[in-house]
């Protein structure tokens, strides 16, 4: 099982594909926005400064994501394959991922890129809902994607919630750190020949059968 790398826009998708991905494969996903959300809720300095930079949409600090992204690396569970989701987002990221992934000896493996356009992106921001016990998450706006009741979790019953960052203003700061700073990585990877680029505008079912196949070819 080759390592896997997304890349995609806020909203794009990438957890609900990575989700998929686990449940067939069982590699550990890697989100870093995942950690860092649980970062900004530790009552300290770092917390802090996470939550807010996460609120407002820009990026947090490289060096407190190449600290985390090395140590999750190094667990175990990595070493069968991951899917590594929200890092690098950046140049100088993808450049200390390259050292990084040769100092633990791991492949960089696939880096898929899920494309959506910006419309899209925008009403999947407002209506993701997100399960506070079991962490399903839902769409409002989306009639095959919604729950059953607004507020209420279909798999456990638990309350759904909405992330700090999915309203349009930071929507439109995460797009454009997207466009301005994680778009230049995709040349990078191109360079290596590892890139593979899905269109993430069709339905869930059909963008997982597309990144299924890349998955399976050599
Ligand atoms: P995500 O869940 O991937 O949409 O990430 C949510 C937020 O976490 C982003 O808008 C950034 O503020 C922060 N974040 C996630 N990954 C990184 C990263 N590699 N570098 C800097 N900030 C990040």
């Amino acid at each position: 099982m080759k390592n896997i790398m997304f890349i995609a826009p806020p909203a794009a998708g990438k957890g609900t594909q990575a989700e998929k991905i686990i449940e067939k494969y069982h590699i550990p996903h890697i989100s870093t926005g995942d950690i860092l959300r649980e970062i900004s809720k530790e009552d300290s300095e770092i917390g802090n400064y996470v939550f807010e930079t996460l609120a407002s949409g820009k990026l947090v600090k490289d060096e407190i994501t190449y600290q985390l992204i090395e140590e999750r690396l190094k667990k175990e569970d990595c070493k069968n394959g991951f899917i590594i989701d929200g890092f690098p987002r950046n140049l100088d990221q993808a450049i200390e991922y390259d050292n990084i992934l040769k100092r633990l000896g791991y492949q960089i493996g696939k880096v898929i890129v899920i494309n959506v356009e910006e419309k899209i992106l925008e009403k999947r921001i407002t209506g993701r809902r997100i399960c506070e016990n079991c962490h399903a998450v839902y769409n409002i706006n989306e009639e095959e994607n919604a729950p059953q009741i607004e507020s209420i979790c279909d798999i456990c019953g638990g309350k759904l919630y909405q992330r700090s960052d999915d309203n349009i203003e930071a929507f439109k700061t995460r797009y454009q750190m997207y466009l301005e700073k994680t778009i230049p990585i995709i040349e990078h990877y191109k360079k290596q020949n590892v890139l593979y680029e899905v269109n993430g505008n069709d339905n869930v079912e059909n963008i997982a059968k597309e990144i299924d196949k890349i998955i399976r070819e050599n």
